[in-house]
């Protein structure tokens, strides 16, 4: 077991027991659980097909599952504690013409919380220049959102779910290799955001020199957990071929993906 992996039952941020989920009469998850504790940044990996975002929207309850049982925060009632996270999807097939510019899209954000009446424009603005700092896309704040690039678009996206104050983020594959040079990588930032804010995060990854290096737990998954535990375990290469049917040897340089 890892060390940072104490798994005891008051601290579960998830815990989800036997999750099964159909699809187009294909039972795309199979028995699925998973035990996550508050402040762990968790990997969920596994070839494409093999049930990642149907796992995330179950977990958010945005995909009815057919058995089992889910808790976040202890609650089953998933709405009473929806507010409590963030999500960042793979991608956002956004309108060309939707027109509004980044800052504008983010007022949105903060005028869903339940404090917006009294939000001063001075306070809304103030607090979307500090959190764009910290995600360093200050940059893009008057640009038009459909005009972004899919890893600006995840940039701002997070900013976006960083602003409700979540305390569970799970973010679906993020844009690998989109990163500006002199900005924190993609996979750095998230770490350093789930430290900073002490969130505990889901991180869908196909970039496993990424997971060896910031995930505290990984999870494999192929309709089923085919094998979990420290990255150090899961990246042997008999779990991961497990995992994704085929033979990889990850991890030994800085670069090594699975395509
Ligand atoms: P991953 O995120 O790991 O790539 P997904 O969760 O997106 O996998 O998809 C899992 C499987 O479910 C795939 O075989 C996909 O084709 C299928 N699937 C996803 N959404 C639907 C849908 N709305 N109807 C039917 N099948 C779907």
């Amino acid at each position: 077991m890892h060390p940072k992996h104490k798994v005891s039952d008051n601290n579960l941020v998830i815990e989800a027991r036997d999750i099964r989920v159909q699809l187009g009469g294909l039972e795309v998850l199979r028995g699925v659980d998973l035990k996550v504790p508050a402040g762990e940044l968790v990997a969920l990996i596994g070839p494409n097909g093999s049930g990642k975002t149907t796992l995330l929207r179950a977990l958010l309850g945005l995909q009815k599952i057919t058995a089992g049982e889910i808790k976040l925060f202890g609650a089953s009632n998933l709405r009473t504690v929806l507010p409590r996270v963030g999500y960042v999807p793979q991608k956002l097939n956004l309108e060309r013409s939707f027109i509004l510019s980044v800052r504008e899209f983010l007022a949105l954000r903060l005028h869903k919380t339940r404090n917006w009446f009294w939000q001063s424009r001075r306070k809304t603005d103030s607090l979307i220049s500090e959190t764009f700092a910290e995600i360093g896309v200050e940059a893009l704040l008057d640009r038009p959102v459909a005009q972004l690039s899919g890893g600006q678009l995840q940039r701002v996206m997070i900013a976006f779910s960083l602003l409700g104050k979540p305390e569970l983020l799970l973010l679906d594959e993020p844009t690998a290799g989109v990163d500006t040079p002199g900005e924190l990588s993609f996979y750095d930032l998230i770490a350093e955001i789930q430290r900073r804010h002490h969130l505990t995060v889901i991180l869908v990854s196909h970039d496993l020199s990424m997971v060896y290096r910031h995930a505290s737990w990984v999870y494999a998954l192929n309709g089923v957990i085919c094998c979990e535990g420290s990255p150090e375990h899961v990246m042997n290469a008999e779990s991961l071929k497990q995992a994704y049917g085929i033979h990889v040897s990850p991890y030994h340089h800085d670069h090594s993906h699975v395509h």
